[in-house]
């Protein structure tokens, strides 16, 4: 087969938006091939340019070259991860060790290093515009930590140490989804799906009818397992879905060929090692290097901290539940496929709700109209419907306007769960904000969830849960969007801090908990009545339903995600399951089945960017909570707040300290409080 030319590669064109019409798998390998080609053409040249190093002889050019590559891969990277098949896939994977390898090059070329230490050593330095300074700062740093200062032997190691370990992280994702979509249970009794809500089995149906099938065919995707766990009344049904869902990509899985047993083994294995060639103990040690925690010990002891704190809540929280499903629903044991059943009928009772029924308020156009207008309060944009090609027909595509009505930036929002694409949420930036000669080039957002979708005859409608996931991502959009920096590495969310990274997203979050926010997006899907008061009280009353056990859920992640890659020895006798084991001991207050391999599809640590992070949440939550509490104080004008959130946060990128952004925008360091009242945990004991 012969290649695309250039000229007519999609992938290859950065006049605007991507071509999501045109580009195709056999677009990648030469687009590829030839970026990375003329990036290393561009490195050549800046290496051994006879000039005095300056910003517009080093920096300038490389930004230029990797700002094309992070485009066209970002396209890719993101094309593999939302519609999945064997195509993308392979050309993903056929592509990755030459991308791996460039910026493994990137990172040790001890010639572009020299020319970036010349650059700071200058007395002109000092004068560069603060931005320009920390991207010059940052580069230091990586090229550091890239290995530039290693003896050629260790550099040639560490770099097949990078190939391999982006390769696993492709694998892993690639066994987790395939593990997901390979099941599906086909259920032929409709008195065997007794609690299932109606729109639940809708969709179970239509994707039944799809395949030409009789009855319902139920998933483990999110809009169909979560609805299943927590309202169908057949215990055995929920058991063999909670079997199936923990097992998936593990040595108890339907199948051996997804096993991530020995891909997290190798994964942790050359962690540790990449960090030991670079002089750190291990890989949380060299994780933490360019974060907001100082130390292992700091985020330990962090997380330990709010364990403390949360564990007797957590612990009421559970022998509520047990003590609930004994003498109301018959359940003398409670299984862990029983605890979400459990959880909802005691919600239900409690607080007089059903999470099913709300989500009638919640139709999808009425939710992005309240999400939309409350970014609009806060940060003086507007935000409109907008066309791009794109990569499915349920996506949309919007701009964002600022006050004066110019356009300053753009996203693309996949809102629905479905087959081959990836489960989760998440946001990734598909052009970053920088200045390009004259021109400024827009930055550009992909928002992506897996929400429930609209049915043959009913619009989508949200869960609360749902919405605030939506709040979450767009957060995370409203960092990469609301930039002012102009100064590629630094603009939007690029160079923030990791552990920061959940400010905007988490802070967003908590609107969703505001009345006259959440009362202008309701309309109930049969009569078209707004939420009422009432119901809204009710929801804000069982806000904290099982903080305590949410919050521990969370800790335990963090715990052993640091705990795995810093004390745990992987070239050992003992098992990352062990170190697992031994963090549920200590922080646990609730029995997981023994077949339980959640490890096996946390892809937050091992195929996403989260590993010796996860604690990063709950790191952020301090941060985002206190932020949020400003909101809170009597006499405070929206606008006014949201203003000075967008000038001193959103808009900074990582052109200072996440730290200073915060004092600047909050007047003080953070404090923990506004977290533990917003989770009720504000006395030492549960009332
Ligand atoms: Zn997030």
């Amino acid at each position: 087969m012969s290649d695309t030319p250039p000229s007519d590669n999609p992938l290859l064109d950065f006049s605007g938006l991507p071509r999501f019409d045109a580009i195709r798998a056999e677009h990648v390998a030469p687009a590829m091939r030839n970026l990375v080609e003329s990036a290393r053409a561009t490195v050549e040249s800046i290496a051994t340019d006879n000039r005095p190093a300056t910003w517009d002889t080093v920096v300038e050019p490389l930004a230029g070259a990797l700002d094309r590559i992070d485009r066209a891969w970002g396209a890719v990277h993101h094309l593999n991860a939302v519609v999945s098949n064997p195509g993308w896939r392979d050309a993903y994977h056929d592509a990755l060790p030459a991308v791996t390898a460039f910026f493994t090059d990137l990172g040790q070329d001890v010639r572009l290093y020299a020319r970036y230490r010349e650059l700071a050593g200058v007395p002109s330095f000092a004068t560069l515009d603060p931005a320009r300074r920390r991207v010059v700062t940052n580069e230091l740093r990586d090229f550091r930590l890239g290995g530039a200062e290693l003896p050629p032997a260790e550099k040639a190691r560490l770099k097949e140490v990078h190939a391999e370990l982006a390769l696993l992280a492709a694998r892993f994702e690639d066994n987790l989804l395939d593990a997901t979509n390979a099941w599906a249970l086909y259920v032929t009794d409709a008195s065997e799906l007794s609690g299932v809500p109606q729109s639940v089995l809708d969709e179970a149906r239509a994707a039944a009818m799809a395949e030409g099938k009789p009855g319902w065919k139920l998933t483990l995707r999110m809009p169909c397992y979560l609805p299943v766990l927590s309202h169908a009344d057949n215990r055995a049904l929920r058991a063999t879905m909670h079997r199936a869902f923990a097992t998936r990509a593990s040595d108890l899985g339907a199948s051996e060929a997804w096993d991530n047993t020995a891909v997290i083994r190798r994964i942790l294995v050359l962690r540790r090692e990449a960090a030991q060639i670079l002089g750190y103990p291990n890989f949380a040690a060299l994780s933490l290097v360019p974060k907001m925690a100082k130390s292992v010990d700091e985020v330990l002891e962090f997380l330990r901290d709010l364990g403390r704190r949360a564990k007797p809540f957590a612990e009421r929280d559970y022998a509520d539940l047990v003590e609930f499903a004994a003498s109301e629903l018959g359940l003398d044991t409670l299984e862990p496929w029983d605890r979400g059943y459990a959880s909802e009928k005691l919600k239900t009772k409690r607080y007089a709700f059903s999470e099913q029924e709300l989500r009638r308020y919640f139709p999808e156009d009425k939710v992005l109209a309240g999400l939309f207008r409350v970014a609009e309060t806060l940060y003086g944009i507007s935000i409109r419907k907008s066309a791009a090609p794109t990569w499915h027909p349920d996506v949309g595509f919007f701009e964002v306007l600022d006050a004066s009505g110019a356009l300053i930036g753009q996203f693309y929002l996949d809102t629905y769960a479905r087959a081959g694409k990836q489960g989760g949420a998440w946001q990734d930036d598909a052009i970053n904000r920088r200045r390009a000669g004259a021109e400024v080039q827009l930055p550009v957002a992909y928002l992506n969830c897996n929400l429930s979708a609209p049915t043959a005859n009913a619009p989508a409608t949200f869960t609360h849960d749902e919405i605030i996931t939506l709040f979450h991502e767009f957060g995370h959009g409203l960092h990469q969007l609301l930039t002012r920096v102009e100064v590629a590495g630094v603009s939007g969310i690029q160079g923030v801090e990791w552990d920061a990274v959940e400010l905007p997203s988490q802070f967003m979050e908590n609107f969703c908990w505001e009345w006259n926010v959440l009362s202008q997006m309701t309309a109930h899907v049969d009569t078209g009545e707004p939420l009422p008061r009432q119901l809204f009280d009710r929801m804000v009353a069982a806000r904290n339903f099982q903080s305590g056990l949410a919050t521990i859920g969370q800790i335990e992640s963090g715990l052993f995600d640091m705990l795995l890659h810093s004390s745990y020895d992987p070239g050992g006798d003992r098992t990352p399951q062990d170190v697992l084991d031994e963090v549920r001991s200590e922080v646990s207050v609730t029995p997981k089945a023994p077949y339980d391999r959640f490890m096996h599809s946390f892809a937050h640590i091992f195929a996403g960017g989260y590993a010796a992070g996860y604690y990063s949440y709950k790191w952020a939550a301090v941060l985002s909570a206190d932020a949020f509490s400003v909101f809170e104080e009597d006499g405070v004008e929206w606008p006014v707040a949201g203003e000075r959130f967008r000038d001193e946060v959103l808009a900074r990128g990582g052109t200072r300290d996440a730290m200073e952004s915060f004092v600047a925008f909050r007047g003080r360091a953070p404090q923990l409080d506004a977290l533990l009242r917003h989770n009720g945990m504000t006395t030492p004991t549960p009332p």
